[in-house]
């Protein structure tokens, strides 16, 4: 094989269809999935008024953490689902801010060893399906690698676009054929028009070069935002969960064409400046500001949280089970409380 770079390969990678035969969806799931589908679908469109919540933690770094930490969730579902749809965060994928250390399940099944993707493919569409089986939740992930989106498509029945991919064609292209709703992030320098034209881009048909083939898609009328915060030229976190942010979002489509305004407010990151506890307060808030406005009340259509076992992070290598070794997240306890204020306050 001539290859131009200094790439040396290190094995094929099975195509998604091998995969997926390997490691199918159950029928008993795929029902379920299409009925979860429109239930996002009918929450992004207004169809219906429950409150989305993206919930779990940054990274899916081990399964038997995420399954228990899932079937908690479960639990609280049982208390809380005619009011609030929950879709846990299964993230696989990290993408880093400096491209080096944790990039997810994908690259590390096992954070403390080295890097391979194959196991770490198999890994997280086993990790996802075992979400489903003993939850009856589907999942969320992050695309960042575009390329991918065809190992999990069966299985999520949310997808994010990160706040350094969506001014990416790539990924404004891909989003345009999933028929599940796909948030675009704001960018990390917080421009809201950013976001919004790659929502443009993902709703509208694009034809294009996807792996080894020229295709067509309809475009996706279930795209919309998340606002995640911004960091400005001094590096200070801007975050942008407020009354004032919102609205201008909201005359921001009203400028523009688009099927579906929605957004989705991510209550950590640069909203919380990474201060994993003001989710809480954040959250309360949102839901304030739906109480005082009905244009923020038609245009927010839920929250993403960064949750997990243990409150906080870790370095790779601790050993705390159920603790971020990415982003400091919630921990379980302030999480389930918060699920059932909100599920009152909505
Ligand atoms: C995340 O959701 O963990 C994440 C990395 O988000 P962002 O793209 O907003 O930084
Ligand atoms: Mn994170």
């Amino acid at each position: 094989m001539v290859f131009i770079m200094s790439f040396k390969i290190i094995k094929k990678i099975p195509e998604p269809d091998e995969i997926k035969q390997e490691y199918p969806v159950p029928e008993s799931l795929t029902q379920k999935k299409k009925e979860i589908d429109k239930e996002v679908a009918d929450v992004i469109s207004g169809n219906s008024d429950k409150f989305l919540v993206i919930i779990g933690p940054c990274s899916a770094d081990n399964e038997d953490a995420v399954l228990d930490y899932t079937e908690r969730l479960a639990k609280v579902n049982e208390k809380v689902k005619d009011k609030l749809l929950i879709i846990p965060r299964v993230y696989t994928n990290k993408p880093r801010t400096t491209g080096t250390g944790y990039k997810g399940m994908l690259h590390q099944p096992d954070p403390e060893k080295e890097s391979d993707l194959l196991s770490g493919l198999i890994a997280i569409r086993n990790m996802h399906l075992h979400v489903m089986e003993n939850t009856g939740f589907c999942t969320a992930d992050e695309m960042l690698y575009p390329e991918n989106a065809w190992y999990l498509d069966d299985i999520l029945s949310y997808v994010a676009v990160g706040a350094r991919s969506v001014e990416n064609q790539q990924h404004r292209l891909v989003a345009s054929g999933f028929d599940v709703p796909v948030g675009m992030k704001n960018p990390t320098s917080g421009d809201f028009s950013v976001m919004l034209n790659s929502v443009v881009a993902a709703q509208s048909e694009q034809s294009f070069m996807y792996r080894n083939f020229e295709v067509e898609t309809p475009g996706n009328p279930l795209t919309h935002t998340i606002l995640r915060g911004a960091v400005n030229k001094h590096g200070q976190n801007l975050p942008n969960y407020h009354y004032e942010d919102i609205i201008r979002l909201f005359k921001m489509y009203a400028d523009r064409d688009l099927a579906n305004p929605a957004v989705i407010i991510d209550a950590n990151h640069s909203n919380s400046a990474k201060q994993y506890k003001e989710q809480i307060r954040i959250v309360k808030e949102i839901l304030h500001s739906k109480k005082n406005s009905e244009d923020i009340d038609k245009l927010v259509k839920g929250v993403m949280i960064e949750s997990y076992i243990e409150p906080g992070c870790q370095k790779v290598g601790n050993g705390v089970y159920g603790q971020s070794i990415t982003d400091p997240c919630l921990g379980w306890e302030d999480s389930e409380k918060l699920l059932l204020k909100m599920a009152e306050e909505v």
